[in-house]
């Protein structure tokens, strides 16, 4: 899984990782990356509520 930005307040939720970083222009996003061998699931949200939630939802397809 790539990582080009470091990440702050960084929880686990189940197999889950909810991060914050800043992108290029300062700005936070907010990354949900699941890291079960084989899954790949990862997505940014605008908000962190919106990554919490699809952390806790996420169910692996695996
Ligand atoms: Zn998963």
């Amino acid at each position: 899984m790539p990582r080009p930005h470091r990440f702050h307040d960084v929880i686990r939720l189940g197999p889950v990782q909810v991060g914050t970083h800043y992108d290029s222009r300062g700005r936070a996003k907010y990354t949900a990356a699941c890291t079960a061998p084989g899954c790949g699931f990862s997505g940014d949200y605008p908000d962190r509520s919106g990554a919490e939630l699809a952390a806790r939802t996420h169910h692996c397809p695996a």
